[in-house]
């Protein structure tokens, strides 16, 4: 039977793309440890040459990811942040990139830090408000890239009514789905041209892996792609392929707790008296809540609220939580808290920060599987000791 993309989501998390080994039936994808093949005859080899260009078990995950993401190419890297720059590497000196304002530290940081010192013009934009494209296109802007839902402020961009708009200016539109993941939203569906993916997060679900991915249905940028990853060299180890690989079967799974434990979690933080503001999608108070119910199927497990008080109370809570970890990531099986400001936004120049929006009081969860009433009931005395 052919694994088609008619098939359920969670279906395709198990079967899409894999099959038993060759040799041995294998039914587990197995750790190519190896980085050469013998060829028969000079040029004689069956698809495999050097593992920085390909390696089968990194073949497996790419065709898993190609099938989640609707996509015709994928691409798989060594981090999230690595795929990233692959994409800006594609570009050339001149080129404009219009991005969202509320992206991942690291993402802003590679671009304003890295590759603006290259040529690159970038305009961070709002694009939650649709108005403020239009006036930020230039003849130079070639890519808009957008991350919905936001970090840290879960912001969502209408990813069709931003790529109707680019089409009629030939822009590529790149959309990081990393807190998404293909279980509740699939840009390229809705128009997007590229997808990119930190892998270290929901789709390896298990934070024992870094890794990176892109997926796009466009031949020419699928070109550029394969050969600038294989020019460069930022590709993921065989054994994090693997990983990554195993945590995908359950992501179907995984995504439909985190849905319900984030849900509940965000109910009971909205009722709480000393909670000033909570960020989530699924809130009928968000200001985009009808397109987070047309544009994605779930809110992910990813929640911001800001504290009453300042900096310290909010690192306090950080600190008192004992099954919320106090860490950088998300994604995992495991309920993280993090503070934005002192941690993953802190690259952010602070009068930025303030700009954007992001609270110093602000703390970031990503609620896991756990029960989720032990999570209230760890987060509530965090919050009130
Ligand atoms: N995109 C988003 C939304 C992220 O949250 C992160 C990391 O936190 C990245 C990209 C970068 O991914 P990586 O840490 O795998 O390089």
């Amino acid at each position: 039977m052919k694994i088609s993309q008619a098939m359920d989501f969670a279906t395709q998390c198990i079967h899409a793309g894999q099959h038993p080994e060759k040799v041995t039936g294998a039914v587990m994808t197995p750790v190519f440890q190896t980085s050469t093949y013998a060829q028969t005859s000079p040029s004689q080899h069956k698809g495999y040459e050097y593992s920085r260009t390909h390696n089968p078990t990194r073949t497996a995950l790419e065709e898993s990811l190609k099938a989640l993401e609707h996509a015709q190419f994928a691409f798989c890297f060594a981090s999230g942040c690595a795929a990233t720059s692959i994409l800006m590497l594609g570009l050339n000196p001149g080129d404009h990139v219009i991005a969202l304002d509320d992206l991942y530290g690291g993402t802003r940081r590679l671009f304003t830090k890295v590759f603006e010192r290259f040529g690159i013009k970038y305009t961070f934009l709002d694009l939650s408000k649709q108005e403020l494209l239009a006036q930020a296109i230039t003849k130079q802007t070639k890519m808009i890239w957008v991350e919905s839902p936001s970090n840290p402020l879960l912001k969502l961009v209408d990813i069709k009514a931003v790529s109707n708009k680019a089409k009629e200016h030939n822009i590529l539109v790149v959309v990081d789905n990393t807190f998404a993941t293909p279980a509740l939203q699939n840009p390229l569906l809705l128009g997007a041209d590229i997808v990119v993916h930190s892998t270290t997060k929901y789709i390896g679900g298990h934070s024992d892996v870094v890794g990176g991915a892109i997926m796009t249905s466009n031949p020419m940028w699928a070109e550029k792609i394969a050969f600038l990853s294989n020019s460069i060299g930022a590709i993921p180890a065989p054994w994090d392929c693997f990983l990554t690989l195993r945590g995908i079967k359950t992501l179907a799974l995984r995504m439909k707790q985190h849905c319900e434990n984030a849900s509940f979690i965000y109910q009971n933080l909205r009722k709480h008296p000393q909670i000033n503001r909570v960020y989530f999608p699924f809130d009928p108070e968000h200001p985009q809540y009808v397109l987070a119910q047309s544009q994605m199927k779930g809110s992910s497990g990813m929640i911001s609220f800001v504290i009453e008080g300042n900096e310290i109370q909010a690192k306090k809570v950080c600190e008192n939580t004992r099954l919320f970890t106090c860490a950088e990531s998300l994604g995992g099986v495991e309920s993280l808290i993090e503070h934005p400001s002192s941690m993953t936004h802190a690259s952010i120049a602070k009068e930025s920060r303030h700009a954007i929006g992001i609270d110093d009081a602000l703390i970031r969860l990503s609620v896991g599987i756990e029960d989720k009433n032990d999570l209230w009931l760890d987060l509530k005395q965090a919050i009130e000791k």
